[in-house]
């Protein structure tokens, strides 16, 4: 919880934050924690906010474990069922598009995150993102020359632009391990969904991921290392900001140069193909 609060106060977070809780352990964790900070910080309030993606019966799952905990934590918690808000599930859309499920999942939970705060009048999103996952997209982004993603890389904390509809982004466990969140899960015992997504199965990044071990093996640090040094040649970079502009359909932000959001062109792939 100290480092949690540390990265609030490095970016004077203060304000509503809607806390994105899938059921897993790091969000949970996440949770449990900003809602501690909240109780002693008056500045702070919080709201968890889940997606049921629909994806067969882990999503149901998954709700019902986060509905557990909120309510044993009393913290006020909204819940989007994807299929009655968009029409379709995760599994419908990834088979339409014939996009990777994670893929469209991403571009989906990025753009719904950020139009219910937005609408709703919070000044932060927080997720659950630790060193694993950041290091491995870097890492995997590194192997394939993808120096869009390197480019573009994420700090813990995303400024908000409201005058673009783009609500602030935190990620107070960019630099915990999935393990020390295990770690916090366990001796505060807050439930998980313990089963993996079953569409997670087969996932290009599960690969890279376990490249992690051996390294880790040799030098404990050396995910820490690597995203600071990313973030660290970054800073350096001369690089054209991002222009964003304002999605000519849905109205949120983009960089899109054809001014139309990577949720809106998926929605338009999706309806194009039809189901
Ligand atoms: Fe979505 Fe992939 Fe995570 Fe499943 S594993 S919830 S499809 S991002
Ligand atoms: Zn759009």
């Amino acid at each position: 919880m100290g480092r949690i609060k540390k990265i609030l106060d490095k970016h004077r977070i203060r304000g509503e934050i809607l806390v994105a809780v899938s059921g897993g352990k790091d969000s949970m964790a996440l949770l449990h924690a900003l809602n501690e900070i909240s109780k002693v910080e008056d500045s702070i309030g919080i709201t968890a906010f889940h997606i049921n993606l629909g994806i067969y019966d882990y999503s149901q799952k998954s709700e019902d474990v986060v509905k557990k905990f909120a309510k044993e934590i009393g913290v006020v918690l909204i819940t989007y069922y994807l299929k009655k808000e968009i029409g379709h599930t995760i599994p419908e859309i990834a088979r339409t598009s014939r996009r990777p499920p994670c893929a469209v999942c991403g571009i989906i939970k990025r753009w719904v995150f950020n139009k219910v705060a937005y609408e709703n009048g919070f000044d932060y999103v927080a997720t659950g993102h630790n060193i694993d996952d950041v290091s491995t997209i870097l890492l995997k982004a590194l192997l394939t020359q993808d120096i869009y993603t390197i480019i573009r890389a994420q700090s813990e904390f995303s400024p908000p632009k409201i005058d673009m509809k783009l609500v602030g982004r935190i990620r107070p466990q960019f630099y915990l391990s999935e393990m020390e969140n295990r770690l916090y899960v366990e001796l505060n015992n807050i439930p998980v969904i313990e089963e993996a997504c079953p569409l997670s199965i087969g996932a290009t990044t599960h690969k890279y991921r376990s490249i992690w071990d051996s390294i880790l093996r040799m030098n404990p640090a050396s995910q820490i290392n690597l995203v600071r040094s990313i973030l660290k040649l970054r800073s350096q970079m001369i690089v054209d900001e991002p222009q964003l502009v304002q999605c000519k359909k849905c109205g949120y932000p983009t960089e899109s140069k054809a001014g139309i959001c990577a949720f809106c062109r998926l929605m338009e792939r999706v309806h194009r193909t039809g189901e």
